[in-house]
């Protein structure tokens, strides 16, 4: 059984863990959160024209965070991050310039090479990051 949380977004795709062995149960505060980032997803689904959107983590409990290696005060704790692809659309990079091209009010967008991390930390900071091959994070998109 799945909880819907919006018309394309599921709490259990949103809080999934792919590591055995690690509780990932969102608490209620968390669940809130989570309700609230479905519905930006669904603005996040609409700007990518609507292709179905790939969810590979979005709440992660501290145990998973640590797990991934995670950062510390990382969004993905409060269920304000999600990480996706949107194949139909295009690549990440393609998908973080549609985004950083919307109207979309977001706290974190990262083009994190095979994925894109978007955040809604309430800060609503805009801040638009690159991950660099060798580690770490430059301000902006590729040009
Ligand atoms: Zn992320």
């Amino acid at each position: 059984m799945t909880t819907r949380l919006t018309a394309h977004f599921a709490l259990e795709e949103l809080s999934t863990t792919l590591h055995r062995g690690i509780d990932n149960t969102p608490p209620p505060d968390v669940v809130a959160n989570l309700r609230r980032t479905a519905e930006q997803m669904e603005r996040v689904r609409a700007i990518l024209g609507d292709h179905p959107v790939t969810v590979s983590s979005g709440y992660r409990s501290p145990a998973l965070n640590r797990a991934v290696g995670g950062a510390p005060r990382s969004a993905h704790l409060q269920g304000q991050a999600v990480d996706f692809n949107c194949y139909g659309f295009g690549s990440s990079l393609a998908v973080c310039r549609a985004i950083a091209a919307s109207d979309l009010a977001f706290d974190q967008l990262i083009e994190e090479g095979n994925w894109v991390h978007v955040s809604f930390d309430p800060r609503l900071r805009g801040q638009i990051l690159t991950k660099r091959p060798g580690g770490g994070y430059i301000l902006g998109l590729r040009a």
